[in-house]
């Protein structure tokens, strides 16, 4: 059988998104190869727009199209009361719970104490300005469990509370390190609503 180099070349881009196994490019990418041309060309289209107009929020770090994210903008929300999540993508879940209705702060990637970067690139100063302009009362973690996401929280917690920021965890129904893709949103809402705070 001859070569298909380009087939090779678009299964291996295909095989770059998570979840996306050697199998299932495969088969994708044959998928692609039945296209017509105007599909081909509606396709590349909505990616080029969705990464043309689709950004981080620069307030807490949550995808936008717009200059703030409709959280951050809307006075219908509880802006005292804020999650911390750690990709823009959980909101989903969270939204799901009717009773909650603050606001988000993304936490881009855990602090190493001794890496000016992480510190810079988690958003935690953005999140401290947030705490004086939104007039923020509690802190929400919805992560930890590994040894980098406990020194996070601790390092993100000592932060807050000086600033007189009640700081807690979801409660403990979630085993640590799950994922929140696999919770219901019952079992999220429970968790929520059950948080305990952290002391000081
Ligand atoms: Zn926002």
């Amino acid at each position: 059988m001859n070569e298909l180099k380009s087939f090779e070349k678009l299964k291996d881009c295909l095989e770059r998104f998570p979840s996306i196994g050697a199998k299932s490019a495969e088969r994708i990418a044959y998928n692609l190869l039945e296209m017509s041309d105007e599909e081909v060309e509606e396709f590349l289209a909505s990616i080029k727009e969705a990464k043309n107009k689709i950004h981080h929020c620069p307030n807490c770090g949550l995808l936008t199209e717009d200059s703030l994210c409709n959280v951050c903008s809307s006075s219908l929300r509880n802006h005292s009361l804020c999650i911390l999540i750690r990709d823009s993508k959980e909101i989903d879940f969270f939204e799901k719970v009717e009773t909650f209705n603050g606001v988000y702060h993304v936490i881009n990637c855990n602090i190493n104490p001794t890496k000016q970067e992480t510190w810079e690139k988690s958003g935690l100063n953005k999140l401290l300005e947030r705490v004086e302009k939104e007039n923020i009362k509690e802190v929400i973690f919805t992560f930890g469990g590994t040894i980098e996401e406990e020194i996070t929280i601790s390092i993100i917690k000592n932060f807050l509370q000086k600033k007189n920021v009640k700081v807690s965890r979801i409660a403990s129904g979630i085993p640590h390190g799950q994922s929140l893709e696999y919770l219901d949103s019952v079992t999220l809402k429970n968790a929520l609503e059950g948080r305990t705070e952290i002391n000081k």
